[in-house]
């Protein structure tokens, strides 16, 4: 099936691909201080292919911190977090946030803490390009005609 999620202003929407009925979703609650303050609890499949659609891309803000290897896509207009990307060797991973998931019942979740503490880069580097997302794509939306009439 295919699991839509979109952040509470509709700015930043995915679609995911994800195989079996029902699906078993594993849901892995972060304990990095970024997530701890926004909740964040994520998902990724590998074999899985995320198509990510921006209907206004200025109004993404892209958030790194510590380590600086993982970029969190903040939408600056209603705050959520849909998902988080890695660039690895030119290559972009992501996991996307399970809380802005529409059409997943919560029963298909499989809940479980993570923590990647003490982690050293290589070896997490080596995990995200095993675990996340690997077929990763930006679409902008095309741009609406009457915002940017009144923008000129
Ligand atoms: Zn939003």
């Amino acid at each position: 099936m295919i699991l839509k999620g979109k952040c509470h202003c509709s700015n930043i929407a995915f679609e995911l691909e994800w195989e079996g009925t029902p699906p078993e979703i594993p849901a892995r609650a972060c304990s990095c201080s970024f997530c701890v303050k926004h909740g964040g609890v994520w998902t990724s499949n590998p074999k899985s292919a995320l198509r990510v659609t921006l209907r206004d891309a200025a109004l993404v803000s892209k958030y790194v911190f510590g380590t600086e290897t993982a970029t969190f896509h903040i939408c600056s207009r209603c705050g959520a977090v849909p998902l988080v990307t890695s660039e690895i060797a030119e290559h972009v991973y992501a996991v996307v946030n399970v809380n802005v998931l529409e059409n997943v019942d919560q029963a298909w979740l499989r809940r479980a803490a993570s923590s990647f503490d003490g982690e050293d880069i290589e070896s997490r580097l080596a995990r995200r390009s095993r675990n996340w997302i690997a077929d990763v794509s930006f679409f902008d939306s095309k741009p609406d005609p009457l915002r940017h009439a009144k923008s000129n």
